[in-house]
């Protein structure tokens, strides 16, 4: 199988992070079980200009560096290629954080993984900057079967898609969420994920 996996809150709990940093810059204190929405500016209630250093402060590289590991996912992604699936880190982060986010996962074991950099939110253009670089028609070229995903705002990617399988791991801010079509599985944690996927 051809296997999506989303970086941020699938491998690195950057949620947590980001909430630490908006208690460190703006002393704004929302615990990762109180962020109901994804949206960062919603969740933590910024102002344009707060939001604009949160999100460059938040990846900057050695604060991404220092994200810890969801626990069990470099094991879990390792067993996976083990099994024979071909999996690919596909996140929406900016191409500008290339290389902290290869150089996480070559440090967490994952250095035969491959990352793609998709504007999965509308955020910015990098098309063409770089080979890592996916439009979406090269992300639906790839023809995945299975995506790991948290996000309800990257859910969209995946409506032309009818036989992908989406596992979306579970989050505060996807739990109010009704999943769009059949396909969609709740999982706690990678061990449910390995299951599932077999
Ligand atoms: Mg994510």
């Amino acid at each position: 199988m051809k296997i999506y996996v989303d970086f941020d809150d699938c491998l690195s709990e950057s949620a947590r992070g980001f909430s630490d940093l908006a208690a460190q810059l703006f002393g704004i204190h929302v615990p990762y079980e109180e962020m109901r929405v994804f949206n960062l500016q919603t969740a933590f209630s910024l102002t344009d200009e707060q939001y604009a250093r949160l999100l460059a402060e938040g990846h900057e590289p050695e604060r991404l560096l220092s994200y810890e590991e969801v626990p069990g996912a470099s094991e879990a992604v390792r067993e996976l290629m083990r099994r024979g699936h071909e999996v690919s880190v596909v996140t929406g982060r900016p191409f500008s954080s290339y290389e902290p986010s290869r150089l996480w996962l070559d440090r967490h074991g994952l250095r035969d993984v491959r990352i793609w950099f998709l504007d999965k939110y509308g955020r910015e253009i990098h098309r063409g900057e770089n080979e890592c670089c996916l439009d979406l028609d090269g992300f639906y070229r790839m023809k995945f079967d299975c995506a790991v995903e948290d996000s309800p705002s990257a859910f969209r990617l995946f409506d032309p898609l009818p036989e992908m399988k989406v596992l979306v791991f579970d989050r505060p801010w996807n739990r109010g969420y009704e999943f769009p079509r059949e396909g969609y599985t709740r999982c706690p944690d990678w061990k449910t994920i390995l299951g599932i996927v077999g």
